[in-house]
């Protein structure tokens, strides 16, 4: 520990994001960095404590408290405070495999279960992680390391998501021939196709992160559905063995009996982010092939940071207005005393897309405990306006809280563009029944964390879709898992962690 008093002697400090109301001009990264003076002053805030529950990654009610892929918090807290630079890039790349992904997305459990949380300000972990990785790139620190030795054992690892790409690297590392195949036209799943450029840079940062891995030996095939362009049994004869990170794809639409569903203008999250993102990398948007909504009163239903991207894309295409709704109530605003420390804090937050909206507008966008209960069209067949009405959660007899509708809260706000950010389902089955591989209760594929082998020989699972919908952390967590056991398998035991 560099700076025994240096939680005495600093507050938490960030630096500031770029100015909300420039930035929903551009679709540049919103991050900006502090000079390397005042992250040493963050990183000597640490306290060493005896037990860093920072880096535990425990489920505690369900949700990690603690950094998942067990980061070496402390350590490189404190090789930064003393300056050391690389070492820290060293200490972090050790547990990490793409630090410059998770220091921007991130929600940082991490911090939530930080000591000195307990008190005061937690450390800026996330931010410091970031700058680390950031440093080491732009000091050229980061160059293609391909393995010394290849065992000559072939993989085929089928999705190119954060869990994907994490098994490939660290089977690459092992001396394998990697395989990643991927449907969509550019590599990185949800990391490229979901989460929009202005939180996750896709040239400068996705990107960069593919050609380094393609640069060590990955090979990666896109453009390819696995099931369908070519069937998955043969995989199994042209592989040694294949890892399954196909996501949690199947969206949820809770609508599908509310009346008015059908309406042109009613739209899932994902393809209109996929589809925003894809056309401002093919063309800066030139070619129109996206949803836009500029000029129109927008509502986006569902939170989350799903619901938080629409809110950011919506805004920077210039929509008229917008409303989020949320069916749960308000957060606390500070740790409820059913929800303590190291927990995860279930607290009201303002992320980006809020805050653009409120810069512009002067309020959250957000509207609590309310319920859609019809979509209302024009004589075109399009969306003009939804009913909604206001909820009470009300304890039943099963003990559970549920929804009731609020007699006479009912609302008309008008919307030409409704965008429906409610979860995920589960992953697709086709690659799954394929394979004849077991499915769990939640139509996951069914493999053990830790061990993360299927009921089919030498095929394993990772991810959302073992998991079930995620974070990018954790399916960085099922990644470097599946890729240690899926070497096991292959070579009767394995070096990797
Ligand atoms: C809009 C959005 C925003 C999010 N924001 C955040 C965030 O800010 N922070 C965070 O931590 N998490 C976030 N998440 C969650 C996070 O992105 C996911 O948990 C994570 O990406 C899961 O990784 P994965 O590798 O398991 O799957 P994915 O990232 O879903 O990747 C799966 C890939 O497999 C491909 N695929 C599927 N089937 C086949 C097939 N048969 N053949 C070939 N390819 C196939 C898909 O095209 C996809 O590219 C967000 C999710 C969404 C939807
Ligand atoms: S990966 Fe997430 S939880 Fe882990 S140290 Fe980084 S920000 Fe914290």
């Amino acid at each position: 520990m560099g700076k025994p008093t240096g939680f005495m002697e600093h507050q938490r400090e960030l630096p500031a994001d770029r100015d909300p109301l420039e930035r929903v001009r551009d679709w540049r990264e919103f991050h900006l960095h502090f000079p390397e003076e005042r992250l040493q002053e963050q990183g000597a805030r640490c306290m060493d404590c005896g037990v860093p529950f920072c880096h535990t990654g425990a489920l505690i009610s369900g949700m990690a408290s603690g950094c998942p892929i067990n980061n070496l918090i402390p350590e490189w807290n404190d090789l930064v405070y003393r300056g050391l630079w690389r070492e820290a890039l060293e200490r972090l790349l050790k547990t990490n495999n793409f630090p410059e992904f998770t220091g921007r997305v991130c929600p940082a459990p991490c911090e939530g279960s930080c000591v000195l949380g307990l008190n005061e300000k937690p450390v800026t972990i996330k931010n410091i992680e970031a700058t680390i990785i950031d440093k080491a790139f732009e000091e050229g620190w980061v160059a293609p390391q391909p393995p010394e030795k290849r065992t000559g054992k072939k993989v085929a690892v089928v999705g190119s998501g954060p869990s994907g790409l994490a098994c490939a690297d660290q089977l690459n590392r092992a001396g394998h021939w990697v395989t990643v195949f991927e449907r969509a036209d550019r590599i990185g799943g949800l990391l490229m196709y979901g989460i929009p450029n202005m939180k996750l840079d896709k040239q400068q940062v996705v990107q960069r992160r593919v050609d380094l891995m393609a640069a060590e030996g990955v090979n990666f095939v896109t453009g390819v559905e696995i099931g369908k362009d070519i069937p998955a049994a043969q995989l199994r004869g042209e592989f040694d063995a294949i890892v399954l990170c196909c996501g949690a794809t199947k969206p949820n639409d809770f609508f599908t009996k509310t009346e008015g569903r059908s309406l042109k203008g009613i739209h899932m999250a994902v393809p209109f982010l996929h589809a925003n993102t894809k056309s401002l990398l093919d063309s800066g948007h030139a070619d129109g092939a996206y949803i836009s909504a500029k000029g129109k009163d927008v509502i986006v239903i569902g939170g989350g940071d799903t619901g938080t991207d629409c809110v950011g894309t919506s805004m920077r295409h210039g929509c008229k207005s917008l409303l989020q709704l949320e069916i749960v109530p308000m957060p606390p605003l500070e740790r409820a005393p059913n929800n303590p420390w190291p927990e995860w804090p279930r607290i009201y937050r303002l992320d980006y897309g809020q805050e653009e909206a409120k810069a512009l507008w002067g309020e959250d966008p957000r509207a609590y405990a309310v319920q859609t209960t019809k979509f209302i069209g024009n004589e075109e067949g399009h969306i003009k306006a939804i009913e909604m009405v206001q909820v009470e959660w009300v304890k039943g007899e099963n003990g559970r809280s549920a929804p009731r509708n609020v007699a006479g809260s009912e609302r008309i706000i008008p919307a030409q563009l409704v965008l429906l950010a409610l979860g995920f389902s589960g992953p697709e089955a086709e690659v799954l029944d394929q394979l004849s591989v077991e499915k769990d209760e939640r139509s996951n594929a069914k493999a053990q964390h830790g061990s993360f082998a299927t009921n089919v020989e030498g095929v394993f699972a990772a991810g959302d879709m073992r998991r079930g919908q995620s974070l990018v952390v954790w399916a960085i967590n099922e990644g470097r898992g599946a890729a240690r056991e899926c070497d096991r398998y292959l070579m009767g035991q394995t070096q990797l962690p």
